[in-house]
Order: structure tokens, then sequence, then C-alpha cells
């Protein structure tokens, strides 16, 4: 029955059916099996989420995730036939999945860009200290942070080590429910009278932000030593080797569901893990797609994506040229290159800002986005926006699949916020800004929408198969 007046509803009114610019909420417009899959979804996600906190460990996921589902790693001489999965690694910071289209390199490229380095602390080149009786690690801050929401917070430390032997020590303390974590002690309202002026942003100042290490002396009364004498032991390093280090500090929590409902997921690093991984399983989901399809998951994004894993680097264009040479051989030069990124339809996916139930007023209501109202597409401005033609091109894919979405402005002179979508439209590519949006946004715990993330990988697929 409901089939039967669906076709003549489509038959009457053929654009009543479709979705439009989303003033209903997401949920409502899901059908039962939509719900059900977004929720079987986020389980994939929070599972990820959990183990994938920084750029390296994300990476290392990737691979597992993408080798499961047929993706081999590219070479010199990979074989270049429609269909057929690769991954590309730069330096173990950012990667690439690729499935190879029906259609020639020169036709383009249909790309979807994240990333997957997230707001945190790092470790200082030279990070043990004592005082008052303990062992601190000095810190600095990747990404925008409100510092004090990384106090009182157990945080876990991950990353790698690298000797000048040549091998490497990788670290993961406090992830597993057993472990010790480390945590950046706050003041107890008893005392912090004198600091109860301080603005906001300083409630903790950047070099206040040293986590507790130690606290048990050796017989000479140094709990530095002791604790020294323990990372030597425990990971065969010397105190030089942090100098070769990047280690940083990330919120020792599990992704959780958040309300009675369980429509929301509480994670750390959804800003951008949520888009990369939605990207990700989207090529993992496209077989044998009409154009090629590469998932371009990128570091650094949050420092302004600086060095040669960051999206400012040329790694990307290095890529699209051995891509090339696969097709062509030989016969692949600059101009053919030139081509195949004029014609890239790009998606710069980024998550960005929902509207706060208590503090509404920070954005312009009537162009802010909402949790559990669709895709998102950004229109910030300020030169970035793509031209309305790719905008309309998006559209009718959205539109196409009945995938809800909304658009996003930021309030003027209030909000803003950029992401990789400069850097791949410089090299003359189209590109779009996209996503979804959160609250508590760089938080260490920030929070997003269940049907939202579906409607995303929907979208994500679609682009993939168009
Ligand atoms: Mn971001
Ligand atoms: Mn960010």
């Amino acid at each position: 029955m409901k089939a039967f007046l669906r076709f003549w509803m489509l038959l009457l009114f053929p654009g009543l059916l479709q979705a439009q610019l989303s003033t209903e909420f997401n949920w409502k417009l899901a059908s039962d099996k939509d719900r059900e899959a977004a929720f079987a979804f986020a389980e994939e996600y929070k599972a990820f989420l959990a183990r994938a906190k920084t750029e390296l460990f994300t990476v290392k996921e990737m691979v597992k995730l993408a080798g499961k589902r047929g993706f081999r790693p590219l070479k010199n001489n990979s074989p270049w036939r429609p269909g057929a999965k690769y991954y590309d690694i730069n330096r173990d910071r950012t990667i690439c999945l690729i499935v190879v289209g029906k259609n020639s390199l020169k036709s383009g490229v249909r790309l979807i860009g994240g990333h997957i380095d997230s707001p945190r602390l790092e470790l200082k080149a030279r990070p043990l200290y004592q005082r008052y009786g303990f062992a601190l690690f000095q810190t600095l801050y990747h990404g925008g942070i409100k510092k004090y929401q990384w106090s009182n917070l157990p945080l876990a430390l991950m990353g790698r080590i690298d000797k000048t032997d040549g091998t490497t020590v990788w670290v993961e303390l406090g992830n597993q429910p057993g472990d010790p974590v480390l945590i950046v002690p706050d003041l107890a309202p008893h005392v912090d009278r004198p600091y109860r002026s301080r603005s906001q942003r300083d409630v903790l100042k950047g070099e206040e932000l040293d986590p507790i290490v130690g606290s048990i002396p050796d017989s000479k009364g140094s709990v530095e030593k002791q604790i020294m004498q323990l990372l030597e032991k425990r990971y065969g390093i010397r105190r030089a080797d942090f100098i070769s280090a990047e280690l940083a500090l990330v919120p020792a929590l599990a992704p959780r569901d958040v309300g009675f409902d369980r429509g929301l997921v509480a994670a750390y690093g959804q800003d951008d893990r949520l888009c990369s991984y939605i990207a990700a399983r989207a090529s993992m989901a496209v077989e044998h797609p009409p154009y090629t399809t590469i998932s371009f998951l990128v570091d650094n994004e949050e420092s302004g994506s600086n060095n040669n894993t960051g999206a400012n680097s040329d790694y990307l264009r290095g890529l699209m040229g051995r891509l090339l040479q696969l097709e062509m051989g030989n016969r692949a030069n600059e101009l053919h290159l030139r081509e195949v990124l004029a014609n890239t339809l790009v998606l710069s996916a980024d998550v960005t800002t929902g509207i706060h139930p208590m503090f509404p007023g920070v954005q312009e209501p009537s162009n802010a986005a909402r949790l559990g109202y669709g895709v998102v597409i950004k229109r910030y401005g300020r030169g970035n926006d793509p031209n309305s033609e790719f905008t309309a091109r998006f559209r009718r894919i959205l539109e196409e699949n009945r995938i809800p979405y909304q658009s996003h402005t930021y309030k003027v002179d209030v909000g803003g916020g950029g992401t990789i979508g400069n850097f791949l439209s410089r090299e003359n590519m189209e590109v779009l800004d996209c996503g979804i949006p959160l609250l508590s946004m760089h938080s260490p715990y920030s929070i997003s929408s269940k049907i939202d993330m579906w409607s995303l990988y929907r979208a994500f697929q679609a682009f993939y198969r168009q």
C-alpha cells in the first residue's frame, strides 16, 4: 500500500518526496530502516574512535579496516583496472584510499578530504621535570583549545619515539581500563580566590597545562629521576630521545551514547575524524565507481595545514601524478595532470558548530546549522565559497538521494573557521565545504547526531557513485 501511494505521489507531485532544505528533524524524515542503520553505523564509528585518537593511530586503524575490505598498498607497478582498491600513506600521518573508476583519470577524480588530527596537548622536547614532590611533563597545545577544559581530565599518552639507532618505540598508555592516566590538576575552590578574576580564556594558561606523571621518589628523593628510570626500563629510551618523539596527551575517554534515546554520540576527536571515518567508509562501500575516488585524510589541519603531512604539502599532487602514470605510462605529462586536477570535484569535509541550546545567541539562527537536521553545506563567505554551479550540482545529488541538508553561515563578526578547502582549490579543483554539526567542538568530548552521521555517509556514497 505504501509503495503504491508513493508511486502515485511521485507521478502527481514529483518534487514532493524529494529531500528539501531541512526545516524538519532528520529523525522524522528517516525511515525505520535508516534509523536502524544509523544506530548500527554509530557502533562501528565509536569502536573506531576509541582507538584512533591521533593521526598516527588513525592511519594504523585505517590500514586495518581498508585491508579487510580488499585495499592494497599502492605501488609503482600496481595494475590499473576499474574497481581496483589501493591505499597510500604519507609518512605514517596521512592516508589516501583510492578506488579506480571506469572513466579515465583525465575526466577527473571524486575526492573527499578530511583531517585526522584533533586539538590536544603535546609534550615539549624536554618534557620531564620535578616540582614540589611531583614529576610533571612540560606541554604545548595543538589546535585551538579552551585550556581550562583539559584539567581534571584523565589523559592518555599516545605517539612514537624515534631513536638514533633507527628504531621506533610506540607509546600508548591510559586507554586500557587498568592503565594509569596523567592529569592536569585544578585548584580547589577553597584556595582559588586570587585567581577568580581571570578571564575564561585564561582560567588556566598555556604553561599551567602540565600533567602529573609521578609522585614516588628514589632513594635520594628525586621523583623525576625515578620516573626517567621507569621510562628507560619500559620503553628503552634515554632522556634525549624525547627530542625526536611525537607524544600527544589525549582524553582517556571512550566514546559513549548520549541521552535516554541514545540519539547522540559523545567522543574525543570527532573534529574531524568523524568526516574522515565516514569518507573512508564511503570509499569502502563504493564498488566500481564511474570516476576514480580518493578519500584524502590528512594531518595538521588544526595547526594551519603546515609541514609535509598537512594539506598544504605537495603530496596530493604527487599522488595524482603517480596514478596518472599507472594509467598512461610514461606518456603522462604535466598538462595531463593539470587536466585531471581541473576536472576533479572535491568535498572538503569537516564538522561545524551546531546551535547550542543554552547559548543560541552566538549563532544567527536562520543561517546556523542544527544537530539532527542533516548534511551541512558551508557558506562561510569571505571568498571561500565554491562557485554556485558546483553547489547546485552537490544539492542535486542530495535531493536525488533524498538526503536532508542544511546550510551554515556564521554570525557576522562573531564566528568563523576554515579548513583544508583553500589548499585544495589552489590546485584548480572544484571544492565545496560540507560536514555535519557538533556541540562542544574542540573540547575533549564533543557531541554529534547519529542520524546526521548516517546522512553524511549516504551523501558521500552518492557523491562517489555519480
Ligand atoms: Mn576540523
Ligand atoms: Mn577544528
